[in-house]
């Protein structure tokens, strides 16, 4: 804990001093662009990898950045509600689902029960993108682990983009042009950020 601590005296000391302004000015109201749903690795830093600064991002983490569909999202409501408060209330105009690389949760996918015995929750949450596993075996069914592994992460950011859309508001907000949906694979070892375009059909390089 004393890195952790430290790391508070140095906040307070350096940047919060040098932008007590904008922490002055954060504490009266926020109004976040952007819903950022992201996977809870600890590699992916959503304000980091979007030069982004307090009060522009709303974010949501879970594991392999799985969002509940709309009715399954009332057994969820951590993440649903996170959603209703984000577009509901606070407005925001884009919503981006960032998977990544070498994602420990989307790994999990091709375990066995046996395997996941210890880990009961984590096994009920993979469910949500089981159907992506089941895609991937059909559609490649001869590939090797790094194929199956970069495959899994990105089409598990196109369902979870599909979950998306089953929430009525999110659905509507689409429609009406007000509200953006971007799907964002974010490869840890060369900063690359990959987007999907829904009209081709696949992810191309944004900032290569
Ligand atoms: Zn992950």
């Amino acid at each position: 804990m004393d890195k952790l601590s430290s790391g508070a005296v140095s906040f307070r000391e350096k940047d919060f001093e040098t932008h007590k302004g904008l922490f002055g000015d954060l504490s009266k109201r926020q109004k976040p662009h952007t819903l950022f749903i992201g996977c809870s690795d600890s590699r992916l830093v959503p304000s980091l990898i979007t030069s982004t600064i307090p009060g522009e991002l709303f974010i949501i983490r879970s594991v392999a950045n799985i969002i509940p569909p709309y009715k399954k999202g009332i057994n969820y409501p951590a993440i649903s509600s996170a959603i209703e408060y984000a577009v509901l209330s606070l407005g925001v105009e884009h919503i981006i689902v960032c998977g990544h690389s070498n994602c420990g949760g989307c790994a999990s996918l091709y375990k066995t029960e046996e395997q996941m015995k210890d880990l009961p929750h984590t096994n009920l949450w993979l469910e949500l993108a089981r159907p992506v596993k089941n895609r991937v075996m059909q559609m490649l069914p001869k590939a090797t682990y790094a194929e199956r592994e970069w495959m899994t992460e990105q089409m598990n950011v196109v369902e979870q983009i599909t979950h998306l859309f089953t929430y009525p508001y999110v659905l509507e907000r689409y429609n009406n042009d007000t509200l953006d949906i971007i799907g964002w694979y974010y490869i840890i070892e060369t900063g690359e950020i990959y987007n999907y375009d829904v009209d081709k059909g696949y992810f191309e390089l944004i900032n290569g």
